[in-house]
């Protein structure tokens, strides 16, 4: 597989990563076993880079295919969403034992929301760049579902790694249009910034055209890499075989963009709270009589409600 060096990092990442989210309990809860070994596969079919983060709760699968794997190490990111400095230190080490290894090659805020909140993360950057400096981690960054957040991202000298909502349709684009979004980005990589793409598939919603909406992504050389959520060996074949450029069978398409997934919250224990709707960057929750209301066509399965909810009512199914 084709693989790009992620900006000014130096780190070499294959065109394609795989995603974990889509593996994790907050979506399609694979096993340990299942998991890693899909990790396995994709390792085998040549991808290098693996996507996971301390909400995903998809580390043991990580971990178990690192484990087994003998080949070169692969690239590793993750990310946390904490705001504190020792909190960060402390989610660095938290992934270097479950990952078993002593450094963790790209380290991210996870899911910034604007400025504010960009500036409320002071001590998590602070704490980041300190552990560049020890060599816990060889990079920094920030993943962001907002135009406008990337943009200040892409002048920031403190982060080295972007990882933005970014898929042909604009979906899931929050604060700005796709043409705006694609100007940031253009921005941040004369900054010398790596770019990671998340959900290039619109969180699921361009599976049924996931070749195509993978091809837009990597002709408009707007990232060095696409992260794509895979949970079984067909969906890693398919995947590689689009990013190798190659033709692919109508009826295994067909087959693999199938296995469509939708937001789930169950009624039966919801105690509608609300937190989830507050926790929803997209607007797709909306207060409903006996739990919110899931606007299905703004989803984009980015499971940021799921660890909100105090009833575990919110699946991915
Ligand atoms: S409803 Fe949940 S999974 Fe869907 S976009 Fe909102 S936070 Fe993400
Ligand atoms: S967070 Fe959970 S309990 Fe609260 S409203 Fe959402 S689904 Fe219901």
């Amino acid at each position: 597989m084709k693989k790009n060096r992620l900006g000014k990092t130096g780190i070499e990442v294959s065109q394609l990563a795989l995603g974990t989210l889509t593996m994790s309990p907050m979506q399609r809860g694979l096993s340990v076993d299942d998991g890693s070994a899909v990790i396995l596969h994709a390792l085998t079919k040549g991808i290098n880079f693996i996507d996971t983060a301390q909400m995903y709760g998809s580390y043991p699968q990580v971990g178990a295919a690192l484990q087994k794997w003998l080949g070169p190490e692969p690239v590793i990111a993750s990310k946390s969403a904490i705001k504190t400095y020792d909190g960060m230190m402390q989610a660095i080490e938290d992934c270097c034992k479950a990952l078993h290894r002593k450094t963790i090659d790209i380290f991210l805020l996870h899911a910034v929301r604007d400025a504010a909140d960009l500036q409320s993360r002071e001590g998590a950057l602070n704490a980041l760049l300190e552990a560049r400096q020890r060599g816990l981690i060889k990079a920094t960054g920030a993943s962001s579902h907002s135009a406008k957040t990337i943009a200040l991202l892409a002048e920031d000298e403190r982060i080295d790694v972007l990882h933005p909502m970014i898929n042909r349709d604009g979906i899931g684009i929050l604060d700005a249009s796709l043409d705006e979004m694609i100007s940031f980005l253009g921005k941040a990589r004369e900054n010398g910034k790596g770019i990671y793409a998340m959900k290039p598939l619109g969180g699921g919603h361009l599976r049924q055209e996931a070749a195509a909406a993978l091809k837009w992504l990597f002709d408009s050389n707007l990232a060095d890499c696409a992260a794509v959520g895979m949970t079984s060996f067909d969906e890693v074949d398919m995947n590689v075989a689009i990013t190798a450029g190659l033709e692919i069978d109508a009826a295994f398409a067909g087959k693999v963009a199938g296995q469509d997934r939708r937001l789930f919250i169950n009624e039966m224990i919801c105690r509608n709270c609300g937190a989830c709707i507050e926790a929803c960057q997209q607007g797709a929750l909306k207060p409903g009589e006996k739990s919110p209301k899931i606007d299905h066509s703004l989803c984009v399965l980015c499971g940021y409600c799921a660890p909100k909810c105090p009833a575990f009512a919110i699946r991915i199914i």
